[in-house]
């Protein structure tokens, strides 16, 4: 597999240098070179394929001879060890839920994926890394799940002491073995600048070899592909176009669905879902990008003011208005709206949804009413309600079950390292415990 920087499309390097880099030096993000469509006869029996089957067909047309198939298929079996049900809510609507992995978040697939790649690679040539990420909540439970175990890996993890909510403390903190909590004296940012640092800092990268988990990676993308052929191939005997509605942030999920549909998959449309921070809606209406600072809402993975994978998506589509239009509607709304979606959702289905997923739900019917041909609509349901529980509980104004393995995390004690905002104090930590 072959990839370019969106901003030098002439470059080229490996999956392998993609994956460990993460971001190319120009400070584009990579791109595959070629997004082979997958052959008709895939698409006829898709719906005879078992998840993993789909997963490794897409994987193997993506990355090609770089990894073995045998290998693959291990990297592949070994992520997917969740289903990604699809389930019927209302008459045109169904949901396709990502949250049943260990962190019960869809940054399950990309992390999980990302972690076996690394090891593979890191395998091959006998070498050990060290993954340092700074975190707000989300990412890092995800990615200190993912790597939890990973032979030659070992997992630093920075978050601000008292800004995490008490769920996501407890999934950083309670895994122990070679996954390392940090809790540092200051904000989410002050964590993200030691991080960067270190990157820069000359005398430790001499030291030890160190790599970011960051949301840009593209082996978190490929993966976020997966289960949009799975979904479909649930949803293909219905017979009707799938539509599918995306609650978007960074766009990294939606970017995903984006590859699946170059790769053949039929998907009649995309609905790019977002709360208060609506700069791709307002890009689709206007065709300005203009990125603002993110203002807080209650589907706070989402609060994001200048969406990361945005050149993605307009490498994918030349930066061309229309063409992206085409392929992709933008709806936004606020916290109000998401709050009744949830309430109203629950009291005709009595199906619960996480706030980031009732984004999503709101996308679609909007979506729906202004496009009334029949299809199958797809909301995505990222993450699980009992992560949310305060909000949820209060929203829906009735107690929630917390699955079993989220209540074990809540009930183990926490470790992490206490830490000033200093970055000395960081590399001191690291060097020491080499
Ligand atoms: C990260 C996240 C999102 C947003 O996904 P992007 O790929 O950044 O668009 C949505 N919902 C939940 C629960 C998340 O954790």
């Amino acid at each position: 597999m072959q990839l370019y920087s969106t901003k030098n499309k002439a470059s080229r390097v490996s999956l392998e240098e993609a994956v460990f880099k993460g971001l190319p030096p120009d400070n584009g993000l990579y791109m595959p070179e070629a997004i082979p469509a997958l052959p008709a006869s895939f698409f006829e029996q898709i719906e005879h394929l078992s998840f993993q089957e789909i997963a490794f067909r897409v994987c193997q047309a993506l990355i090609g001879s770089e990894i073995p198939d045998e290998e693959l298929k291990s990297i592949v079996s070994d992520v997917l060890t969740f289903d990604a049900p699809v389930i019927k809510v209302e008459e045109g609507m169904h949901v396709l839920e990502l949250f049943h992995g260990p962190s019960f978040a869809f940054k399950d697939f990309g992390a999980r994926f990302m972690a076996r790649l690394m090891s593979y690679f890191l395998q091959k040539e006998k070498k050990e890394i060290t993954i340092l990420v700074a975190t707000s909540g989300d990412t890092g439970s995800a990615v200190a799940q993912g790597f939890y175990n990973m032979p030659g890996i070992r997992v630093v993890i920075l978050y601000p002491s008292g800004k995490v909510s008490e769920i996501q403390e407890k999934q950083l903190t309670t895994l122990g073995g070679n996954v390392t909590a940090l809790e540092v004296a200051g904000t989410f940012d002050d964590c993200q600048r030691m991080v960067k640092e270190a990157f820069l800092d000359a005398s430790l990268t001499s030291q030890m070899m160190l790599s970011s988990a960051n949301s840009i990676n593209i082996s978190r993308l490929i993966p976020q592909s997966f289960y949009y052929f799975y979904a479909y191939a649930q949803l293909k005997p219905l017979g009707k176009p799938v539509v599918f509605c995306t609650p978007s942030g960074n766009f990294g999920n939606l970017c995903g669905g984006l590859f699946a549909q170059r790769m053949g998959l039929p998907v009649h449309a995309f609905i790019a879902s977002t709360n208060a921070n609506d700069i791709v809606p307002a890009y689709l209406k206007s065709g300005v990008f203009h990125p603002k600072p993110s203002v807080a809402t209650i589907s706070n993975a989402m609060d994001v003011g200048n969406p990361s994978n945005f050149a993605r998506i307009q490498d994918l589509y030349d930066g061309d208005l229309e063409k992206t239009k085409a392929h992709i509607s933008g709806y936004s709304f606020n916290d109000a709206q998401t709050r009744e979606a949830m309430r109203s959702v629950y009291r005709q289905s009595g199906y619960i949804m996480c706030p980031h997923t009732a984004v999503a739900y709101l996308g679609l019917k909007q979506y729906q009413s202004e496009n009334p041909t029949a299809v199958n609509g797809v909301f995505l349901a990222t993450a699980h309600p009992a992560k949310f529980v305060d909000i949820v509980e209060e929203t829906i104004e009735s107690r929630i079950q917390i699955p079993v393995k989220l209540q074990e995390a809540m009930n183990k004690p926490k470790q992490s390292i206490p830490l000033a905002n200093k970055f000395e104090d960081l590399k001191n930590y690291l060097l020491q415990r080499k």
